[in-house]
């Protein structure tokens, strides 16, 4: 990374990203150190101004942020994290240091979708979902209209868990069978987004 600490007084600001969520979590100053302390914990460190010392986020409160990747903009004087967070971000107990709800895990559905793609196109044996592509097409989409059934006969009871397995279920191979037609789900979006408008 090159990163001009020449700047601003050796101090780069480092924007905290969740990995999973896409949500801003706090914003912190990197001198050189911060920045080798937190590649070598892999806990994303800073330099506190106030306390005149690096800063490990969580080191009190076992909150720690970790690191999960970092990136420098494009002329060299801001860095943007990307980390999961271990609990609360904020001192005040608020998820994110700009009083943001940083609960929603739907953004686990784009890492599924990448491992998807990769046991498609880096097969293994030990697969399950190697061996759905390996399968072909006709036994993927059967497979989604089996789970729809599944799920159909779990609605109609009042079994929470049974339910959840079933959405669980039906929501992968819906996205194998995306994958399988070579869709992607941003393609779904966008047709839903369009009738949206109307
Ligand atoms: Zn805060």
């Amino acid at each position: 990374m090159n990163i001009d600490f020449n700047k601003m007084n050796h101090l780069v600001p480092a924007i905290v990203q969740d990995a999973l969520s896409g949500k801003v979590l706090m914003q912190g100053f990197m001198n050189e150190e911060a920045l080798a302390k937190t590649q070598e914990s892999g806990m994303v460190t800073f330099f506190s101004r106030s306390k005149n010392r690096l800063w490990t986020k969580g080191e009190t409160s076992g909150n720690f942020m970790e690191l999960v990747s970092m990136a420098v903009d494009c002329d060299g004087d801001s860095i943007l994290i990307k980390a999961n967070p271990r609990g609360p971000v904020c001192h005040t107990g608020a998820d994110t240091c700009f009083f943001e709800e940083n609960a929603s895990k739907t953004g686990f559905i784009d890492q599924l979708r990448a491992i998807i793609k990769d046991r498609k196109n880096n097969p293994n044996d030990t697969s399950y979902t190697a061996s759905l592509f390996a399968k072909g097409i006709n036994k993927i989409a059967q497979k989604v209209g089996e789970e729809a059934v599944e799920i159909v006969i779990e609605a109609k009871d009042d079994n929470k868990a049974l339910f959840l397995g079933e959405a669980a279920d039906l929501l992968f191979h819906y996205l194998v069978l995306l994958e399988a037609k070579n869709y992607e789900l941003d393609e779904v979006m966008e047709v839903l987004m369009e009738r949206h408008k109307k």
